[in-house]
């Protein structure tokens, strides 16, 4: 499924959708593509336009305030780029730093991703008592960059630098 980013039309990024809807929004006058994919295209019965990869609102959509991206297990995953934040090597858990046996809650700073063996070891321990210092402290990921984390590798380097996600971590503002 290729999703296509959505921007306000401050060129803010908003969301992802489905192509699907993504094409109903540019047919409906709603959005304007900024970027296609420069090979594909989308053909129907009344329809032929580049397959698009990032489209903008036509009109301004006002969002509610969000400081901070809502945490969620594979959002730590995709933070941590899939590294274990003990041994560097290929993450598919997500470890709470201190153990919520220990009042250690669901956060982004109380969360790394981990590869199941050190996971596993840490078991019910903070990284001290358990002598596995972190390769590196998490951070709380601005909403924008969880957004665009959400994307595929590939599709974030097709775009254009100005999207970017910010590669380092999020000053709390
Ligand atoms: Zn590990």
């Amino acid at each position: 499924m290729r999703d296509t980013l959505v921007l306000n039309a401050s060129f803010e990024p908003l969301s992802t959708v489905t192509l699907n809807r993504a094409v109903v929004l540019v047919l409906q006058d709603k959005a304007v593509v900024e970027q296609s994919h420069p090979e594909l295209r989308v053909r129907g019965a009344s329809v032929d336009l580049p397959m698009p990869r990032v489209i903008r609102l036509c009109r301004y959509v006002r969002v509610p305030f969000r400081r901070h991206a809502v945490w969620s297990r594979r959002g730590v995953l995709v933070r941590d780029q899939h590294r274990c934040a003990y041994c560097g090597k290929r993450a598919t858990t997500v470890d709470h730093v201190v153990p919520k046996s220990h009042g250690g809650g669901d956060t982004w700073l109380n969360t790394v991703a981990s590869c199941a063996e050190d996971n596993h070891r840490k078991a019910d321990r903070t990284p001290d008592e358990a002598g596995m210092p972190l390769l590196r402290q998490p951070f709380v990921p601005s909403a924008t960059d969880a957004m665009l984390f959400g994307l595929g590798a590939s599709q974030r380097e097709a775009l254009p630098d100005w999207l970017a996600p910010s590669p380092g971590p999020v000053r709390a503002a």
